[in-house]
């Protein structure tokens, strides 16, 4: 039987799209400067993904809607990915909880790591000084998470310089998967990150780059769309979501990109600040 929850689907609302760097200017106004946060909706159960420079938006309206916990799963701890986290209004409020999950510190929580953010004269406020309860959970990627009230990640170490973990979110029969930072192999899609991804109804994929621009960029720890399209293939995933993009791409290179990913796979779309996918239930 569906249930109410049920019948909402599978949601997925991007807040941060960009890799490295927050981008501004009009010629990036369409896809949007902020980096790398996305909303995860399962039913009403909330999961936020990163906490790069769009989670400053997410967190106000989070505030105005009462929202009174999140659970916060990072990526990894590279900047453009956390930085947004000290302006996150949710852990500034009283009576709001936060949890932070961290899959590639070796098991051990991201505390440490973002004491180092949250450090004098970096940022005025320490950790602990916070006043929403924060607590940390560290997991070691591959794992699969288990809430409280039942809810299930999936988790998969991915190919990045100090590691990085991709998520699965399952729900009413729908899966998305988040996959950045990653840097796809030449020899072709990683076997077992394909397994990871089969049958998913959409990959959210680290497509910083495009082939051509790829050799100058070996070892940075990112990916390309053409090979974003040879993994969502052999996973026999549905949609491919090209994210991360480069802060070096504006709007009209954007559109090329997206272009070209969706001639060459029909449905693939360049992730958009604002922009929300939804996932019906089946
Ligand atoms: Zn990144
Ligand atoms: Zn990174």
């Amino acid at each position: 039987m569906m249930t109410a929850e049920g019948a909402k689907g599978l949601r997925v609302t991007f807040w941060g799209v960009r890799g490295s760097i927050p981008t501004a200017g009009a010629e990036f106004a369409r896809y949007g400067g902020n980096t790398a946060c996305v909303e995860i909706r399962l039913g009403d159960r909330l999961f936020v993904v990163d906490a790069g420079s769009g989670i400053a938006r997410l967190g106000k309206a989070l505030l105005d809607d009462g929202t009174p916990h999140v659970d916060l799963l990072l990526s990894h701890l590279h900047l453009d990915h956390v930085v947004g986290l000290p302006f996150f209004k949710p852990a500034l409020t009283p009576g709001r909880s936060v949890t932070i999950h961290c899959g590639n510190c070796d098991g051990q929580t991201a505390e440490a790591g973002l004491a180092r953010l949250f450090s004098p004269p970096i940022f005025p406020v320490t950790l602990d000084q916070l006043p929403a309860d924060v607590r940390h959970v560290g997991f070691v990627a591959g794992q699969t998470l288990l809430f409280g009230d039942g809810a299930e990640v999936r988790t998969h170490r991915l190919n990045h310089p100090q590691g990085a973990t991709g998520y699965r979110f399952t729900h009413a029969g729908r899966s998305v998967c988040y996959l950045s930072d990653l840097e796809h192999h030449v020899s072709g899609p990683d076997p077992d990150l394909v397994e990871f991804a089969r049958g998913a109804d959409a990959v959210i994929y680290d497509a910083m780059f495009s082939e051509a621009e790829y050799c100058r960029c070996v070892g940075w720890g990112h990916s390309t769309w053409e090979a974003g399209i040879a993994f969502a293939d052999a996973a026999g995933a549905g949609q491919l979501v090209l994210f991360h993009h480069d802060p070096r791409h504006d709007d009209t290179a954007m559109d090329a990109f997206a272009a070209a990913a969706e001639r060459a796979r029909p449905g693939t779309v360049a992730a958009r600040e604002g922009q929300t996918l939804v996932y019906t239930p089946r």
